[in-house]
């Protein structure tokens, strides 16, 4: 998005290099020096494109030019970046799944445990698995250091590691496991009546004030005693027990 000045919005977007490259050539001059001034530019192609090539070129733009020689420069660079990358190759694919389908019910064996992702340590409602990845990684740590301690690295020795991780974050898992597959059979205007009610009763101000948002299994108990949160609890339920596509 360009701005001119903060809160003063040029009504126009970026939404790739490519379009940036167009959009550099007729955007207000003022506007291509305030996000200059601020970094905007390179922070963008680093950050969300993730070009750091051109990031780092773009940095070397003296941090002082304006105008319309700074706008020039820009579309050189951006320019030669871009016939640059039309000549390069797809050569591989990485993508990063994220298991959605709740903890893995085994995640220890002779000489292994599983951690993080790889045990599906992750919020089955958000995708979330940094803040119990790290939970559980810990617990690992710990159990993996008495392992070493007595040289042990039986199933035996390890299971400890499950039943404790379980203890810390399985409820949550579990918990928000049936709470997607709930939401997933509403229709979108059964959600929408749903998120209607938590706002016209102001139980979404109360899951602001009292919910946490990696802990959302303790945050559905700890919020049930707030007036309006049993009436749209009441209706979810309802919906999901009426609900055609009911998991
Ligand atoms: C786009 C995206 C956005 C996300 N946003 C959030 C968020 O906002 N909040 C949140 O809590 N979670 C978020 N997550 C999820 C979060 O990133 C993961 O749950 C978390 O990083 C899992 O940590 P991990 O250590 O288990 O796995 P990873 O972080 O995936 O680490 C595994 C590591 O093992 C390496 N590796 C893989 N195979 C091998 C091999 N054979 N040999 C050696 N090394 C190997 C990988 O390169 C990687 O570095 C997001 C995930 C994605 C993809």
């Amino acid at each position: 998005m360009f701005y001119q000045s903060p809160g003063e919005f040029t009504g126009k977007n970026a939404l790739s290099l490519s379009d940036f490259g167009k959009m550099l050539r007729f955007i207000e001059v003022q506007s291509i020096d305030f996000h200059f001034s601020r970094g905007d530019f390179r922070r963008w192609i680093q950050l969300i494109i993730g070009d750091v090539d051109l990031a780092i070129r773009i940095n070397r733009i003296p941090q002082d030019a304006r105008g319309e020689k700074l706008r020039n420069d820009l579309i050189r660079v951006v320019n030669e970046r871009l016939s640059e990358l039309k000549k390069s190759r797809h050569t591989y694919t990485s993508v990063h799944p994220i298991p959605m389908e709740g903890p893995l019910p085994r995640t220890v064996s002779d000489g292994f445990l599983a951690v993080g992702d790889a045990a599906s340590q992750v919020k089955p409602t958000t995708g979330g698995g940094v803040i119990f990845g790290l939970t559980c990684a810990q617990i690992a740590g710990e159990v993996a250091c008495k392992a070493v301690d007595v040289q042990n690295f039986s199933e035996t020795l390890l299971s400890s590691y499950q039943s404790l991780w379980k203890r810390m974050v399985g409820f949550e898992l579990n918990t928000m496991l049936r709470m997607r597959k709930m939401l997933d059979s509403l229709s979108d205007r059964r959600l929408d009546n749903v998120i209607g009610l938590c706002s016209r009763l102001g139980v979404d101000n109360v899951l602001e004030k009292a919910g946490d948002l990696d802990f959302q299994g303790r945050s559905l108990i700890s919020v049930a005693k707030y007036p309006g949160t049993a009436a749209v609890i009441s209706y979810f339920i309802f919906s999901w027990l009426t609900s055609a596509t009911r998991q």
